[in-house]
């Protein structure tokens, strides 16, 4: 059997996408037409949270270090630029349809799901067996020997319950479409399914413009695309999603130093924005791809299980050196402290986004009881929530609407912050709690006389009173990026 999700981790990420739902985060697209599979939008606090994670992740790579650099590159590329990737050789996944429930998978996903079914179980050694002949196969490209497995193994559909598979066949993941006003000039372009090679195909204008020495790097975010055939547990895996990758370009001989440095700060990355170690964990490839010489994972564990956040590949010349094939221009550097020319390695961390989102979501997301009564509340890091703080009059008369604006004027332009006066204080904190503010500014009469407020943490519940001069200052230490670069 496929690995089911418990009803306990079903639950978990049900309640979780509701809730994104319901308070604002993500929505299914065009939801009015029954939405469309695998593609989601973002609402006014998703927006907000994935704007400030993007920002996080940019300020990092471009401000904590001196020798990286950015770039926002073109969706549409040359077609050729994909021949060269291999995206249009290789970039498939096998799959296999059931032919009861008409249901379709990934042929390497259904082994991988059901070894990690042993894997729980405690059966570690049949799990690693599972793997290790799934990666054979899949090395050897023996897409009949992998169907041999499903069947072996008595892998059954989920839905059907049954084993009457079709052969295994691989499928490309890239969207492609025309470009061209007369159909007989049109000629066939893909989305990019990541945005890597817009930051290989600009090397050499990058290191110039930008007086790049190696070892440097170049980091972008955008859209990538891919028509994933198996599109589940919500923006986990997505058909049009976004990624954060930053390619690092370093002289041949020292890429696996610096794979291993990149990995370590990678992960320091993550536990200084506030992901449980234990939540955490890196898991090396077993099967390289064809551009790489070591490859890990930096996994999170979802409620469906560790997967996947961030992968950090050592792309070895692989990229550079096709794109110097097919363009035939020279994509070497001078290397003025050995006296030579060469194409550089690469090591890469890519991110996406809206998988960072969804971690984001899913450590936050907090039920607590106490004397019988449920608090829900998202307990981002400050950094990172969407917004910074509530002012809330306690009530709508004797002045205190006013007071409470003033507040916002003095700190609105430099925090994301909400004004509100409708329903009683109580209410007010429940719906801040359930998009994860982490103060509360409360206004009362007192506030009138010594100008102090009540500041109320998302966290504790706990109140303190302090003077309006601290608000700002008290805001901007919490919520600033610094603390976080100050741990890596
Ligand atoms: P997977 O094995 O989950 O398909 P991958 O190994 O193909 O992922 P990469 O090509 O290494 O992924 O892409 C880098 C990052 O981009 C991933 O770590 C993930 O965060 C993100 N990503 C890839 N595919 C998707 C998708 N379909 N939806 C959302 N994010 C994605």
């Amino acid at each position: 059997m496929a690995k089911k999700e418990t009803p306990a981790e079903n639950a978990q990420l049900k309640d979780i996408i509701s809730h994104a739902k319901e308070y604002g985060f993500v929505y299914p697209s065009s939801e009015i037409y029954d939405g469309l599979q695998a593609v989601y939008d973002y609402g006014a606090y998703g927006v907000e949270l994935k704007n400030n994670l993007k920002r996080l992740w940019w300020e990092t790579m471009t401000r904590t270090r001196e020798n990286i650099v950015g770039i926002d590159s073109a969706i549409f590329m040359h077609p050729t630029t994909w021949k060269a990737s291999g995206h249009v050789d290789s970039f498939n996944d096998p799959m296999i349809d059931n032919k009861d429930s008409k249901k379709r998978y990934r042929a390497d996903v259904l082994v991988e799901e059901h070894a990690a079914v042993f894997e729980r179980e405690g059966n570690q050694e049949k799990a690693d067996e599972l793997t290790g002949k799934l990666a054979k196969l899949l090395d050897a490209e023996d897409l009949e020997g992998v169907k041999q497995l499903i069947i072996d193994e008595g892998i059954t559909c989920p839905i059907s319950g049954t084993s009457n598979w079709t052969d295994v066949r691989q499928f490309n993941l890239m969207f492609s479409t025309q470009v061209g006003s007369v159909a007989e000039d049109a000629s066939t372009i893909y989305l990019r399914p990541e945005t890597a090679q817009g930051i290989f195909v600009n090397f050499l204008n990058v290191q110039k413009t930008a007086r790049m020495k190696v070892p440097f790097g170049i980091a972008q975010i955008g859209k990538a695309f891919r028509n994933e055939i198996v599109a589940r547990q919500f923006i986990f895996r997505m058909r049009e999603f976004e990624q954060m990758e930053m390619q690092f370009f370093v002289r041949p001989g020292t890429e696996l130093e610096w794979y291993e440095s990149w990995a370590e700060a990678r992960m320091k990355w993550h536990l200084a924005l506030g992901t449980p170690k234990e939540k955490l964990r890196k898991h090396d490839h077993e099967k390289l791809a064809h551009y790489a010489n070591a490859a890990m994972d930096i996994e999170y564990d979802f409620p469906f299980g560790f997967k996947e956040v961030e992968g950090i590949h050592s792309r070895t010349d692989f990229d550079l050196k096709s794109h110097q094939e097919y363009s035939k221009k020279k994509q070497q550097y001078f290397d003025p402290e050995v006296n030579q020319n060469y194409i550089p390695y690469v090591i890469e961390t890519s991110i996406g986004a809206d998988r960072l989102f969804l971690l984001s979501l899913c450590n936050a997301y907090t039920e607590e009881t106490e004397n019988e009564k449920k608090r829900v509340y998202l307990k981002f890091h400050p950094a990172v929530a969407p917004v910074k703080a509530a002012v809330l009059p306690l009530t709508k008369k004797d002045g205190l609407p006013e007071k409470a604006r003033e507040i916002v004027e003095e700190l609105k332009y430099d925090f994301n912050i909400v004004y509100e006066e409708a329903a009683s204080i109580g209410k007010r904190y429940t719906r801040q709690d359930l998009i994860g503010t982490p103060f509360c500014i409360a206004v009362d009469h007192q506030t009138l006389e010594d100008n102090t407020v009540t500041i109320r943490h998302r966290d504790t519940t706990e109140q303190e009173r302090v003077s309006i001069s601290e608000l700002h200052g008290r805001i901007a230490e919490a919520t600033s990026f610094r603390r976080i670069f100050e741990k890596l």
